[in-house]
Order: structure tokens, then C-alpha cells, then sequence
């Protein structure tokens, strides 16, 4: 039995999710003709009370294409240091869009509404890059699977509203946040012009994310998603998938976050770990005790069948999902007493 927990990307679809993926009903989406599509599309628009959905192969994809449609080239997105959009994208926000990031230093990827108003170059001071864009993430990665509290979103939101800036979210375990802090869709709808979500990740689905947001703002999605090269054909039976775990995997979501505390409770017990960072999703960040090195350990739990990764900065971080079964999770926190 292999405990792979190195992300929550590396579930398979279900026997239910490949037979809505075999009866999926397809077209060339690129004609937007494609039924399955159009309807995955509708739905999530309608979740978060927007006008506008674009499915997207990958929420990188998703993330850029939102970059570009707020930002001219020169501009500058404030974003924590901890962001996906900076640290995991491959340089893209600059690659694709000509921007430069301004890095908040937060708390657990997190940051204020006063933080931002102190990050911003004010837009007649003509030597600094003019600010354009506040680039949020919820739940946050690097952060640990960290929620954001909603007020504190509001309050950014009039920040946004008061220098004319774009508000996008990276919404990749949006669904995490959703589920942990018992809140809606629809109230992040309200406050942001673009949401990111992926279907991949706490979802179970092989590919697929999906960018929400205002008309005006989505009138050229499809053209910036043609150019990096996201104009797909029959890819309706990628978005059954993503209907079918709408409908099946979103509230089973508490089961990973119990697990991932089961997981920090018994490792805060452990002689060999320092720390743990506190848990509120489906992601446990610790540190080991100094002199035990994370290569070594997690070379002890590969040898046991353990999958986890390095983090860097002296961290470790294991992630649940819906193929970490009640079997891998009873026989990996004996492993971890036994270590
Ligand atoms: C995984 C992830 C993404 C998108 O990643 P893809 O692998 O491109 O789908 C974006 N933001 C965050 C916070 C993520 O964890």
C-alpha cells in the first residue's frame, strides 16, 4: 500500500467520475459547442452569482489569463510573498503580462487591508509602477491550508474600490475555505471581479479549473486562453468530471481536514518534530527537530510506503485528499508513533 501524500493532486477518478466522463455528452469548444462544457460553465458562474465562466486545462492558466485581463505591461500586482501566483507559476505574472509583483509580508500567506493600503504606489507618483491589481489566496498553500477571515477580505475589497484597483482570488482549495469556515460561493462572487477554482485538487478531477468574474472584465478570457494555448476540443468529458464533483466531492472535504488533524495532533506528540503549524484545511506544515534532517525523514517514510515533501526553509508538509483512505490514514499515524 503506497500513502501517497504529497499533494492533493494525485487522486484518480472515481468509478462514478469515469462513468460521467464516458457518458459525456461532447462538441468543439472552441465553437463552443461543446454541451458539457457550456453547462459546467453555467453552473459555477451561477455558484458564484457571476455572469461569467471560462473553463480552463490548468489553474496556472486560469490564474495568468486573470493577471492579464486586470494589468497593462509595467504594472504592478500586490500579492503576499507566499503567493502561487509569485512563487509557483513559473515567472508567468512577468512572462506573460509584463507585471512586477509587490510582495506583502503576511501572516501564513495573509495580509491586511491596512498592509495593502501601505503596498500601493500612489497612481500620480509617475517613478514607481502604477498598481493595478490585489492578488489573494484562499486557502493559502505555502501559507498551510490557512482561511482567510471574510472581514478582513471587505475591507480589502474597499481598499480595491478606493484606488481603483482589480481584486482577483486564487480560489484553487477555495472549496476547502468554503467548507471549514461554513460560508458561500456566492459571498466571494460579491467581493471579487475574478475567482480561479480548481477541479483537480480537493476535488478529485484529472485536469481542470475554472475562471469567474465580472462581464466586462471576462469579455476577452477567451481570447487571452487562445493565446496561452488553453483552446481545447471535445473537452466536455474533463468537465463532466468537474459536474460530477460538484455534486459528490465537495462536502466529503471535512473528512480530509479531520484526518490532516488527526495527522498534526499525533505529530505535536512526536519526539522528532519542532513544530506544527496549526491545521483549519486539509494541509499539515511542521518542522523537525534541529539535527534531523527532512531528506533523511522523508526518505524513512518513503521506505515505508510514505510519500510527503520538502518545503524548503526547514518544512515539511503533507497534504489529505479523497484517496487517502480510513485504511493508509490508520496505518500512517502508526508509522508516525513508531518512527
Ligand atoms: C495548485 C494551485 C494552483 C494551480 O495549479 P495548477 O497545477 O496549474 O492547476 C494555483 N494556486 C494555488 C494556490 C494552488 O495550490
Amino acid at each position: 500500500m503506497i500513502i501517497d501524500l504529497r499533494s492533493d493532486t494525485v487522486t484518480k477518478p472515481s468509478k462514478g467520475m469515469l462513468e460521467a466522463i464516458m457518458n459525456a455528452k461532447v462538441g468543439d469548444d472552441v465553437y463552443k459547442e461543446d454541451e458539457t462544457v457550456n453547462a459546467l460553465e453555467t453552473e459555477i458562474a451561477k455558484l458564484f452569482g457571476k455572469p461569467k465562466a471560462l473553463f480552463f486545462p490548468s489553474g496556472t492558466m486560469a490564474n495568468q489569463t486573470a493577471i492579464k485581463l486586470h494589468t497593462n505591461p509595467g504594472d504592478q500586482v500586490i500579492c503576499d510573498k507566499y503567493a502561487h501566483i509569485f512563487n509557483y507559476e513559473g515567472g508567468g505574472a512577468s512572462f506573460n503580462s509584463g507585471v512586477s509583483c509587490k510582495l506583502i509580508d503576511g501572516y501564513r500567506g495573509m495580509f491586511t487591508a491596512q498592509q495593502v493600503e501601505a503596498a500601493l504606489n500612489p497612481p500620480d507618483f509617475y517613478h514607481s509602477p502604477l498598481t493595478r491589481l490585489v492578488e489573494i489566496e484562499n486557502t493559502t498553500n505555502k501559507g498551510g491550508g490557512a482561511c482567510w477571515d471574510f472581514e478582513e477580505i471587505k475591507k480589502i475589497r474597499q481598499v480595491c474600490d478606493t484606488n481603483n484597483l482589480g481584486f482577483h482570488l486564487d480560489g484553487a482549495r477555495l472549496w476547502n475555505a468554503l467548507v471549514a469556515k461554513n460560508e458561500t460561493p456566492k459571498q466571494y462572487g460579491d467581493v471579487f471581479d475574478t475567482i480561479s477554482v480548481c477541479l483537480s485538487k480537493g476535488l478529485g478531477c484529472p485536469i481542470g479549473s475554472v475562471l469567474v468574474g465580472d462581464e466586462a472584465i471576462m469579455e476577452h478570457a477567451i481570447r487571452i486562453r487562445k493565446i496561452l494555448g488553453g483552446g481545447m476540443r471535445q473537452v466536455g468529458f474533463l468537465a463532466a468530471a468537474g459536474l460530477y464533483a460538484l455534486e459528490n466531492n465537495i462536502e466529503r472535504l471535512q473528512d480530509d481536514h479531520q484526518k490532516a488533524k488527526d495527522i498534526a495532533s499525533v505529530l505535536q506528540a512526536q519526539s522528532y518534530v519542532n513544530t506544527v503549524e496549526p491545521v483549519e484545511t486539509n494541509i499539515v506544515i511542521f518542522s523537525l527537530n534541529e539535527g534531523i534532517s527532512e531528506s533523511d525523514f522523508i526518505e524513512s517514510l518513503d521506505k515505508k510506503g510514505v510519500k510527503i515533501i520538502a518545503l524548503g526553509a526547514g518544512k515539511v508538509r503533507i497534504v489529505t485528499h479523497l484517496d487517502y483512505t480510513d485504511a493508509m490514514h490508520k496505518q500512517f499515524l502508526k508509522i508516525l508513533k513508531a518512527l
